[in-house]
């Protein structure tokens, strides 16, 4: 069943997604962060190194005509995310918090089945994996002036899990994303069209999108939605010259920090048994504004969709990788830069819109 393609073994999504190239479908492929920090390991290469790339390249050996990249969607949802906070903030109702992160199916389908009485706080936007996926195809819609629907999006994602969100609709009826390889599947496939990730030239993402920033590359690893939320909060408060860094590897890391005149707690968490413990204190009174949870070790850095086997050190490896892979992007935050409000311009939409929420926050279930 078309909607069932999320189960589709790897070689029938290979064979499908082929055809629809066939088809005349126009391809796009997005890359999420933890991708290229870890699918050289396929090949030989060391954990941690960053292939950013060279996966662009072999994405475009492998047909793709366009690339881009799943960090774009980060910097929407955490552009999108700093207004709902902020006006949450100026209406000073301690109901709105915390926020929890969205990002993480993982840890959505756990909220939802164990803690529902939680699952209103989930931010409404929608992953950087889906978000990344609808301004894709209605920005390549408009610029190539074909429709939606011959937009053909294909995830490269650390984790399986984020198959089912191939499952989710835009209000249009379009799917966000029309597949999802896991970077363990895409490895596969490059191998059984003999290309070895090495030896294949670097490409670049896709001209029709603006270039993202460090704190959606961030994203990937724990710790990395915080920094990011922090650091475009000071940037959208005037503080853009504060240097916010929320690193290291701890599964639980919490600091209270003043920006503007706000004073806020924030943590992040890996781990189910941290996970229950954070969240019983909540329970019972502990307040925070953000609650980044992340289900895999080190965040999506040790998805399972990754190269195995995993270890400890291969997560840290990959954890430190895309921190300095991200410290490298030109633009450190999404707010305030030009290539962020040229989607909003060419959608001809405004943040925070009723027309934003259609093409960027969930549209249905969060699942
Ligand atoms: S943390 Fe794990 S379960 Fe959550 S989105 Fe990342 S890879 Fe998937």
């Amino acid at each position: 069943m078309e909607d069932e393609i999320y189960l589709n073994k790897p070689d029938e999504l290979f064979a499908a997604i082929e055809k629809k190239k066939e088809d005349g479908k126009i391809m796009v492929a997005q890359i999420a962060p933890a991708v290229r920090v870890s699918i050289g390991e396929e090949f030989g290469r060391a954990p941690g190194e960053d292939l950013t790339y060279k996966t662009v390249g072999l994405l475009q050996a492998l047909g793709f005509g366009h690339v881009a990249d799943t960090p774009l969607g980060a910097d929407i949802n955490i552009f999108e995310e700093v207004g709902e906070i902020l006006s949450a903030l100026e209406r000073g109702d301690d109901k709105y918090f915390p926020v929890f992160n969205s990002c993480c199916i993982g840890w959505r389908l756990y909220c939802k089945n164990k803690h529902p009485e939680l699952y209103h706080l989930v931010s409404p936007i929608a992953s950087p994996h889906m978000v990344t996926g609808s301004a894709a195809k209605h920005i390549i819609s408009k610029k190539l002036g074909v429709p939606v629907s011959r937009i053909c999006m294909v995830g490269i994602m650390p984790c399986v899990l984020k198959k089912y969100e191939t499952r989710e609709r835009m209000p249009s009826g379009e799917r966000y994303v029309d597949y999802v390889l896991t970077t363990n599947e895409l490895a596969m496939w490059a191998k059984k069209k003999k290309m070895d990730i090495s030896k294949v030239k670097e490409g670049k993402f896709t001209p029709l999108l603006p270039d993202s920033s460090k704190d959606g590359v961030i994203f990937g690893a724990t710790g990395g939605i915080v920094e990011a939320l922090l650091t475009s909060l000071a940037c959208k408060l005037g503080e853009s010259q504060k240097k916010i860094q929320f690193r290291g590897d701890e599964q639980v890391k919490q600091l209270c920090v003043q920006i503007g005149k706000y004073k806020l707690n924030v943590v992040s968490i890996y781990g189910v048994s941290n996970l229950d413990r954070v969240l019983d204190e909540i329970k019972h009174g502990v307040k925070y504004h953000f609650v980044e949870v992340m289900n895999c070790p080190y965040g999506c850095v040790g998805g399972p969709g990754q190269p195995l086997p995993a270890t400890e050190e291969k997560y840290r490896a990959r954890a430190h990788g895309l921190r300095a892979a991200a410290d490298k992007k030109p633009l450190k935050c999404p707010i305030g830069q030009v290539g962020i409000s040229g989607i909003y311009d060419t959608l001809g939409i405004k943040p925070g819109s009723r027309e934003a929420q259609r093409l960027f926050y969930f549209n249905g279930t969060k699942i």
